[in-house]
């Protein structure tokens, strides 16, 4: 822990760490959820989801290890075990159950969605009181801005596709 980086913070560090350790959760979930989505799809286009899925996997396992970073420099802890992942992450995990192109597609998007809000909230919180935090939360947060277009782009595809092979 930094005690000088800690002090600067003018906000509850103790509820900080509560809110970095939820997305840092978040983002472990969404990286195994794109990580497996990516082994397992099936349908049109498979393998240019699948490219941009893993792309995505290892883009969200860049923002674990930010999350990680600035939870330790804060004198917390990362969540210590898996099991604490679905338990704090504000985004559920969405199993690819159903490894359909469309259906991958629907989950991740709504899981961009979601990390989305998540980066906002953590922004509005930490605005003025914290901007190694925000600054860290903007980051992030373009990434995750690109991910949610990146996938909508893919599902627009799939669905002209889909639309002009049944005509
Ligand atoms: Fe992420
Ligand atoms: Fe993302
Ligand atoms: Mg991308």
């Amino acid at each position: 822990m930094g005690t000088r980086g800690r002090e600067i913070v003018a906000m509850d560090v103790e509820e900080l760490l509560k809110l970095l350790n939820q997305a840092y959760a978040s983002e472990w979930l969404a990286y195994y959820q794109y990580w497996l989505g990516a082994k397992l799809i099936k349908g049109p286009m498979k393998d240019a989801v699948a490219a941009e899925l893993n792309l995505h996997a290892t883009e969200e396992l860049a923002h674990a290890t930010l999350l990680a970073t600035r939870i330790v420099q804060l004198g917390g802890t990362p969540v210590l075990a898996p099991e604490g992942w679905a338990k704090v992450s504000p985004c559920p995990y969405d199993a690819p159950a159903d490894p359909y192109v469309a259906v991958l597609l629907d989950q991740n998007i709504a899981g961009e969605q979601c990390a989305i809000s998540t980066y906002k909230a953590l922004m509005d919180t930490t605005k003025d009181k914290d901007m190694v935090t925000y600054n860290m939360a903007l980051t992030i947060l373009q990434d995750e801005v690109e991910h949610e277009e990146d996938l909508q782009g893919l599902r627009e595809d799939l669905d002209l596709m889909t639309a002009r092979g049944s005509r």
